[in-house]
């Protein structure tokens, strides 16, 4: 008998998330300066941490013999009152990924469901996935998730339905009006999960929190990967009404959020010139790249992002041959668009650098 056997057969079975390909890596096998790469594959912000959020870290360094506020107090007081909710609404979590796995922790189980779009973030298969419910995928035509369709696909069996809001890879964003008109069809048994870790850049998105603080069920993701330049620590959270926030917090370890994690999250918070200049930089380089794709006459989604999913054909082989450039994009079979690859927005010099390799990538593979 191989160790298989013994093992729980949704985790066998398991796909497990491919990331975007880190640079240390990519120097390692290609014998490249690290120094030299580009990474625009995760979505990470081009401008690093906030400022903030290095000073308060380094403080809060030496204080790192102690465990962390479990309860995670003074974190999630701030994020409440930047927001107009209370601290009973708010659960922390080791990136908002761990909030996507407390919530099928505490609603799925072999007969529920998970519902979710075709091109959605691929994190909620494969949670739901682990947990043994079934997952079902509602086509998304033009990429844009279809919430009528989703709400049609709801059963007495459904539990969960995930929209990315704007969705991750396409960058695709549902407004108030379709989100009004979904939470009217939203029955008893079901939580909607507005997963927004990349609500701070459309000009003008929907508001969900009001259907946290109307008690409805509702929970709405947010990040400090993305805006705030802190993937590498691991922090996000939920919000939802006090009673859904209260089994969350039943679900997590007791100091799932560490302590430098907290303090820099916190200083984060406050950093207004840093997310400033992050939306800046942002526009100016989707502006950038959707000037140069329509003069190039490559496909491209518009997105409410900081991200653009671009059509080149062969995704996989546009990938590799990047790769060789030491300019690191995300390949996008994984989704089941094998012509696509999806670029995050960088820094002036980052979109110059992969419009360039691009190009001759491009060209070689017309030659
Ligand atoms: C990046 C991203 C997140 C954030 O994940 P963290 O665990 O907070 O780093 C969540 N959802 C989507 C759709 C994302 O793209």
């Amino acid at each position: 008998m191989t160790i298989d056997s013994y093992a729980n057969r949704f985790v066998c079975d398991l796909q497990a998330y491919e990331p975007g390909k880190p640079i240390d890596e990519t120097a390692r096998e290609l014998g490249l300066d690290p120094s030299q790469i580009v990474k625009v594959a995760s979505n990470e912000n081009p401008l690093g941490p906030s400022p903030m959020a290095k000073a308060a870290m380094r403080a809060a360094l030496e204080e790192a013999h102690i465990y962390p506020d479990g309860g995670g107090y003074r974190l999630r007081t701030a994020i409440a009152d930047s927001l107009g909710l209370g601290f009973e609404n708010v659960v922390l979590g080791n990136g908002s990924n761990e909030i996507i796995e407390l919530l099928c922790h505490t609603f799925l189980n072999r007969e529920t469901e998970l519902i979710a779009a075709e091109h959605a973030f691929v994190v909620y298969k494969l949670m739901a996935t682990l947990f043994g419910a079934k997952y079902v995928e509602v086509p998304d035509p033009d990429f844009i998730h279809d919430l009528p369709a989703m709400a049609d696909a709801i059963t007495e069996n459904t539990r969960l339905v995930f929209i990315a809001n704007p969705n991750n890879p396409t960058g695709t964003m549902v407004d108030q009006q379709v989100i009004d008109r979904f939470m009217d069809r939203l029955p008893e048994h079901v939580i909607a999960v507005f997963d927004e870790a990349y609500i701070e850049f459309p000009g003008n998105p929907p508001d969900t929190l009001r259907y946290v603080r109307e008690g409805r069920n509702v929970c709405v993701l947010r990040t400090f990967s993305k805006i705030h330049g802190l993937a590498g620590l691991r922090v996000g959270y939920g919000l939802a009404p006090a009673p859904l926030a209260a089994l969350l917090q039943k679900a997590r370890q007791p100091f799932n959020v560490n302590a430098i994690a907290q303090a820099g999250a916190l200083a984060a918070l406050t950093d207004k010139q840093h997310i400033a200049n992050t939306r800046q930089v942002n526009r100016e380089g989707m502006a950038f790249y959707e000037q140069a794709f329509r003069e190039r006459a490559l496909q491209f989604v518009p997105s409410q992002a900081n991200f653009l999913l671009v059509k080149p054909g062969g995704g996989d082989r546009v990938f590799r041959d990047m790769l060789q450039q030491g300019v690191i994009v995300r390949a996008m079979s994984s989704y089941k668009l094998p012509d696509w690859i999806r670029i995050s927005i960088g820094t002036d010099a980052h979109n110059q650098r992969c419009l360039e390799v691009l190009d001759a990538v491009l060209a070689k593979a017309k030659e």
